[in-house]
């Protein structure tokens, strides 16, 4: 066989999806697992989301569009951002893509040149290091630790920030911490910025419509960062629409038509049946959405307190997403035998806080978009796990 390009050695993976193939092996085998691994929503989407899109397909949007993204649905989504974050933003800003995911791909592409610096946060969503080796940059961890709650160490940004840096990966809420960046912190990173003005930031915001007790603060918001940002959000989450693939990137005009033309090449344009949905989700009754977040809410703090109570495992509140990120470093195991071992011997499947950076060490994340009575199942398993694993 011939070989295969270098830069495969360099992109790497998300364990979620190799961590939920290994828990679907060992149901097929006849066990019941309690999956509190992957990060999507345990709803259906929305009826009146899913309507929109057969009236679509009744209606002909069946074909190519442009790349993009329909002009209504981006002048709906520049709408939405606008007054949301309040910031000035059009149509002209917007691009859409299948899935967010592709605006981190797709953004770091446009920005980065082997060799340049990019800060992002670790433990953070992998693919952020993963796109940054892959491209040949230098990935530039910024640690996140549970007793800054997992906010970001200005001081850390003010000393790795350089004359090679391009680029600032931002996340709040955070995956896989559920931390949040407070309004004060990110007025504090947009000050030190104006010192970096070749800096890039890419303000990954799929979880804004996940916060429990505050409103979603953007880096937007804060004097010249609207026109060095790319703001990354979609649908997945907030409207249970992970399998739909939407989602889009705001940002300058100039990186917009870059990020568009990557698009032409890669994907051509997002499907035009899914983008109807989506101006659907945007103008339509937020009620799902919202009975939606509560329901989190609720599992938040049961799972929260389900696991202060087992010994040997410390969680703070987190206050976004639907994750959280557990000390477990009194257990005295690594992360990834403790995942892998509650995973095979005690049927909850989670992942390993390594499988967010080698920052993660000492941390399990689990997904608490599942039912209180798995949750419950899953805490019941965990206590009668952990004396076994620790020899108590
Ligand atoms: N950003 C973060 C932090 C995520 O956790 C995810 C999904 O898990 C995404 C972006 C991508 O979401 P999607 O491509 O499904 O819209």
């Amino acid at each position: 066989m011939p070989g295969f390009a270098r830069a495969m050695e360099r992109l790497g993976t998300e364990t979620a999806f190799e961590v939920l193939a290994r828990a679907k092996q060992l149901e097929a085998q006849g066990r019941d697992i309690v999956h509190l691994e992957i990060g999507e929503p345990d709803f259906d989407t929305p009826g009146n989301i899913v309507e929109a899109c057969k009236r679509a397909l009744d209606e002909g949007y069946t074909h190519y569009g442009p790349s993009a993204g329909l002009p209504e649905f981006r002048e709906v989504i520049a709408s939405h951002i606008a007054a949301d974050r309040d910031i000035d933003v059009g149509p002209q800003n917007v691009v859409v893509t299948p899935g967010g995911k592709p605006i981190m791909f797709y953004g770091m592409l446009a920005v980065l040149d082997p060799g340049d610096e990019a800060l992002y946060p670790n433990p953070g969503f992998p693919i952020y290091e993963s796109v940054i080796n892959y491209i040949g940059a230098k990935p530039v961890p910024l640690v996140l630790r549970q007793e800054n709650q997992f906010r970001l160490d200005l001081n850390e940004l003010a000393d790795k920030l350089s004359d090679k840096t391009r680029l600032l990966i931002l996340n709040s809420p955070h995956n896989p911490t559920g931390g949040i960046l407070p309004r004060e912190d990110l007025r504090a990173i947009a000050e030190v910025l104006q010192d970096y003005p070749k800096v890039w930031v890419l303000s990954d915001e799929i979880y804004s419509k996940l916060l429990y007790e505050s409103e979603h603060v953007s880096v937007t918001e804060f004097p010249g960062m609207v026109e060095r940002t790319i703001i990354l959000d979609g649908f997945s989450k907030t409207y249970a629409m992970t399998g739909w693939r939407l989602g889009y990137g705001v940002m300058p005009e100039k990186l917009a038509q870059h990020v568009t033309r990557l698009e032409t090449n890669c994907n051509s344009c997002p499907p035009a049946m899914i983008q109807r949905a989506g101006i659907e989700a945007l103008t339509g009754p937020q009620d799902a959405a919202d009975a939606m977040r509560e329901a989190f809410r609720k599992r938040r703090d049961h799972l929260v307190a389900g696991l202060n109570a087992v010994e040997g495992i410390d969680c703070l509140l987190p206050g976004g997403a639907f994750y959280v990120f557990p000390s477990i470093a009194d257990l005295g195991k690594p992360a990834a035998e403790v995942a892998r071992r509650l995973l095979d011997e005690a049927g909850v499947a989670a992942l390993s806080g390594t499988a967010f950076g080698a920052h993660g060490e000492g941390h399990l994340r689990f997904s608490y978009a599942n039912s209180i009575e798995n949750l419950d199942k899953a805490l019941e398993r965990l206590a009668e796990f952990v004396p076994v694993l620790t020899g108590a």
